[in-house]
Parts: C-alpha cells; structure tokens; sequence
C-alpha cells in the first residue's frame, strides 16, 4: 500500500457466545465502536463460536439485543466463527508446510505432572508455559495428519527463526517487540474442535480487514503470538490498542462470575443504555 494513501479504518468486537455480556464487554464494544465512527470507518461483529463445549445458543441474540441496546450497530452481517472452520484448516496446513507446528498428545493432566517435576518450570504472564513435551527435537514437525485426536502446538522457537524479528504498534504502548516465546508453544488446533483461539482470529482478522484491533489488556500477550502467525501466514498487520480493563471492588478483572454486571440484568434493574455506559468513565466501575 501507497504509505499516503488513508487508511479505511475497520474495528470488530468479538464476544465469545459462552456467557452474557458484562461490563467489560460494554467498555470492549464502546472502544471499537467509538473509534471506527470517530474516523468514518467500519464496526464489525464477531462471534468467536469455536468451542462449541461452551458456546450456547441463547447468547448469541442476547449479545446482539445488548449491543443495539447500548447505542453500537454493526455494519453487515454478523460473522460466526463456527462458518469458517475451513479457513482455519487451510491456514494450519500453511503452518505445517512452513514445518512450525507439532503434534501434541500431552493431556493436561500429563502437562501438570512434567512441570511439577522440572526444577524451572517455563512461565508466562499467566502462569506455566508448556513445558515441550512432544516439541520435536530436531524443530521438523512430524508427518501430515487429520487434527483429530491430538493438538498442533505453535512451535515459538522455530517460528521466531524463520520470521525474524517482529514488532507491532499499539496505540497506547507505541511500538512493541515481539517476544515470540512469550506464551510458549500454544496450542493451535485443539484436539476436540480442531481449531483454536489464536489461530482463528488472525484469519478472521485478516479476513474482515480489520485495520485497527481494539481490546482490552489482557490479551496483550496474545497479540505477541497473534503478531508472529500474521508474520507466518502473510497476513497483513493491524493496528493496535489494547484498553485498561474494567474491574471490580476488589480490582480484578469481570467474568462470568460477575453476573451482577451482566448489560441485561442492569437493563432488567432498570438503568438507561447512557447510565450503563456512565459507569465505564467512573474511576471505581462496578
Ligand atoms: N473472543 C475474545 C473474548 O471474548 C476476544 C478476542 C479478541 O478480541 O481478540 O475475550
């Protein structure tokens, strides 16, 4: 691209259909929307539907009802993540082509106990990293095979080798640098469903030419592994801000636990769409 030409600002909000939405979500939605209106862009809705051991159906037009309700429609149809499952299969086998990706049988269980044995157990930003278990030794990964009965882990280290240093932009951190080993050899196709999170979103992304990726801060160790697929795959690389998050009395992060905090039950209390949205700006949210 022309560096002058204007860039079409695209945002998305990607829920996953597996609880209501809180607070947090409100803030999520509120920043991509906000953002692409500001710059005559386009808001995009994503449900994020793979893991379909917890997705349930109900959520779905919930999700929708709560976000036309707090003043955010979406431009088009809403993308469902569960649609695009060849997508994510297609670029796997990218990655395995590449060589960066490896067979994984570990249960979790089998992951647990090897750490607990190892002096230094690897860590990330939330805890244990896979330990490489079944990391191939000489880095090539192993034969073809249908994503069924084992996981495809990211192979970080060698993916790292073959892209080189990497950085991404984020609008409130600046340029960052790309610490592939930050979250380890994710996995990238579970076993169950044959896909997973970081994966999927980096196609989607690139698929709905999302320019700028809005969300919150706790995944911004994600965006380092989501960075270095892009990177794999030639995929193009978004612009990105990663929000302070809203968080409860005792400062932690919401969650499904927070029901409380769910849009409709405060909606069913009777708040306004503008008294919901009020409380995102107050320094104690919830
Ligand atoms: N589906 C993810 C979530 O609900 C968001 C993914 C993303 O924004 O990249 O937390």
């Amino acid at each position: 691209m022309c560096s002058n030409e204007p860039v079409a600002v695209r945002t998305r909000f990607a829920p996953s259909p597996t609880g209501r939405l809180h607070l947090g979500h409100a803030l999520a939605a509120r920043v991509a929307h906000d953002f692409a209106r500001g710059h005559g862009g386009q808001f995009l809705l994503r449900h994020e539907d793979i893991d379909v051991t917890r997705v349930r159906g109900e959520y779905f037009a919930e999700i929708e009802e709560d976000l036309l309700w707090l003043g955010f429609a979406w431009d088009g149809p809403a993308l469902r993540q569960s649609s695009r499952l060849p997508a994510y299969d297609a670029a796997l086998d990218q990655l395995r082509a590449l060589g960066v990706v490896y067979r994984c049988n570990c249960t979790r269980r089998e992951i647990q106990v090897e750490l607990a044995a190892m002096l230094a157990a690897p860590q990330g930003p939330e805890g244990p990293l896979y330990p490489g278990t079944c990391r191939p030794p000489g880095g090539e990964a192993r034969q073809h095979g249908a994503p069924t009965g084992h996981a495809w882990r990211l192979d970080s280290r060698k993916a790292a080798e073959l892209t080189g240093p990497l950085s991404f932009v984020d609008l409130r951190h600046g340029t960052l640098t790309v610490q592939p080993e930050l979250l380890g050899d994710v996995v990238l196709a579970r076993r169950d469903i044959g896909t997973a999170y970081h994966l999927a979103v980096v196609v989607d992304d690139a698929y709905q030419e999302i320019s700028h990726v809005t969300r919150g801060e706790d995944l911004l160790p994600a965006t380092h592994v989501q960075r270095l697929l892009q990177a794999l795959l030639g995929l193009p690389e978004p612009v990105y801000w990663h929000h302070p998050l809203v968080l409860d009395a005792q400062g932690r992060r919401l969650a499904k636990r927070h029901d409380a905090l769910a849009i409709s039950t405060l909606r069913q209390a009777g708040l306004s769409a503008a008294e919901v949205l009020q409380r995102l700006d107050e320094p104690q949210n919830t």
